[in-house]
């Protein structure tokens, strides 16, 4: 089954309104094994939970799957040689498939009402009583009307075994498995028969999904083989985790940061980082590469690379790769792309929008470090004439008062204000003082900064923020040195 021409992915969500980076990743995986197979990807919307279901939800897995560039081959929107794609419209299909269970003696009809079979609950579930009433009671009871589900006839001896594709063998036993609920009194399928008959119609070669399903899996090769089926190839994938305060690991939450696509989105991360670093949350390329573009992704994708063990999301490297990526987006792009997070629209440094621009492109993690970080353009903050001491470039508050009036000197009478000129002035006035550059230019940039740390030096912020702004910011810097000199 696993040739050349027969792969055939799903993603295959349940509509409940969020798209966890969980739910992602499976995607992605299933996507990028199909690319480097030359196979298919096709949608499936898991919906027969009509209390599960949210409104608005299936709109949020079409603009995700279409934001993270993972294109598929079929799926409700776009049909498909196996549609429809959306389980809710296929009920008459999984009621034919049941009805055949039950033909076959793989399943039976139960006329437990809900509060029956809570009350005879056991350990494994279900306590199995329908399982013995006679085909002619059936028959009687179908004929009254009675409401009825169709249930799964698990074996009660032996084990049910299947090789997962990451995890190896799963071997559970059988009298553990609970006689699932195959068809609902209200003849919608629940979620465990529609997938196992979809996946078969829709000729699916590799289940690729979370390892929340890894035990579950028996019961639905059970199904395959009571219908004769090829069971295809399963690939549990691990799970995702997030680091504590206290460095301790758990279940990816709220709690460890953003875990939504859109919510990482509105945070300043690409689309195609969040790709990037999602497909190393469980997969390694044979090299020792973390920056990929989409295609490169699926060029190296293959399952011999996804481990079992739990992979933990590291924020860090996550403004890394971010970081990797603003760096290779073409200028405009990147123009466009980080003016939303700039405040600058309608303010004076609307203008310079392409010079801040510049400085922050080999900077940034995060669009959303934009505000923190130009901050300083539009307003001077309050600072403390002590930063002006500086041991590492020789400056002490009296140096820089010194070097802030020849500045102010050679500054004002000039008409020309662009980075080669201000770069010229600055040099020259060095020298005259027989100083370092970089020592000048550190108190400079104090002065126009009142930070020790910013994106851009000294010519480059006067150059944005304009020959009236940097006079006025040296002038201030003096005053606040004027004890000093
Ligand atoms: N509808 C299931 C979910 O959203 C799909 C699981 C599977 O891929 O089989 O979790």
């Amino acid at each position: 089954m696993d040739n050349m021409n027969s792969v055939r992915t799903r993603f295959a969500p349940s509509p409940t309104g969020f798209m966890h980076i969980g739910n992602l990743r499976t995607a992605l995986y299933g996507f990028l094994f199909a690319r480097a197979r030359g196979g298919a990807f096709v949608l499936r919307i898991e919906d027969t939970d009509s209390e599960r279901a949210v409104a608005g939800a299936v709109e949020v897995i079409y603009s995700t799957l279409r934001l993270a560039g993972l294109r598929y081959d079929e799926g409700p929107d776009i049909g498909g040689a196996y549609a429809p794609y959306v389980q809710s419209e296929r009920r008459d299909i999984y009621r034919r498939y049941a009805l055949e269970l039950v033909d076959r003696g793989a399943a039976y009809y139960c006329f437990c009402s809900k509060e029956e079979n809570q009350a005879a609950k056991t350990e494994e579930g279900y306590n199995r009583h329908c399982r013995s009433v006679s085909a002619a009671e059936v028959r009687r009871r179908l004929e009254e009307g009675c409401p009825y589900v169709i249930r799964q006839k698990m074996p009660l001896e032996g084990a049910t075994a299947y090789s997962d594709l990451v995890f190896g063998t799963i071997e559970v036993e059988n009298r553990l498995l609970d006689d699932q609920i195959l068809l609902k009194s209200d003849g919608l399928p629940t979620y465990n028969f529609a997938n196992v008959v979809d996946d078969h119609l829709m000729q699916i070669s590799h289940v690729m999904r979370g390892s929340e399903y890894l035990s579950s899996t028996p019961k639905y090769v059970l199904l395959y083989r009571a219908f004769g089926w090829d069971v295809p190839n399963f690939v549990h994938l691990p799970l995702i985790m997030g680091k504590n305060a206290d460095g301790s690991i758990a279940k990816l939450s709220k709690r460890h940061g953003a875990t939504g696509f859109e919510e990482l989105i509105s945070e300043g991360y690409l689309p195609q980082a969040i790709v990037n670093y999602i497909a190393l949350l469980g997969w390694s390329p044979k090299d020792d590469r973390e920056v990929f573009a989409l295609p490169d992704l699926a060029a190296a994708f293959d399952i011999s690379g996804i481990g079992k063990s739990p992979a933990v999301f590291d924020y860090q490297k996550l403004n890394w790769v971010n970081g990797e990526h603003i760096k290779g987006l073409p200028f405009e792009e990147f123009c466009a792309l980080a003016l939303p997070f700039a405040q600058v629209q309608g303010t004076p440094l609307e203008a310079r929008w392409t010079l801040i621009a510049a400085l922050l492109q080999p900077r940034l993690h995060r669009f959303s470090q934009i505000p923190e970080m130009t901050g300083f353009l539009h307003r001077l903050p309050p600072y403390d004439a002590g930063l002006f001491a500086n041991a590492k470039n020789k400056c002490t508050p009296a140096s820089s008062a010194a070097m802030l009036a020849i500045l102010l000197e050679k500054l004002t009478p000039l008409a020309d204000w662009n980075a080669a000129v201000l770069h010229d002035v600055c040099a020259a006035a060095a020298q005259e003082r027989g100083i370092k550059f970089g020592s000048m230019m550190w108190s400079l940039r104090i002065a126009l900064s009142g930070l020790a740390v910013t994106a851009g030096g000294g010519i480059e912020i006067m150059t944005i923020i304009g020959k009236t702004e940097t006079l006025q910011r040296i002038e201030e810097g003096l005053r606040k040195l004027k004890d000093c000199t």
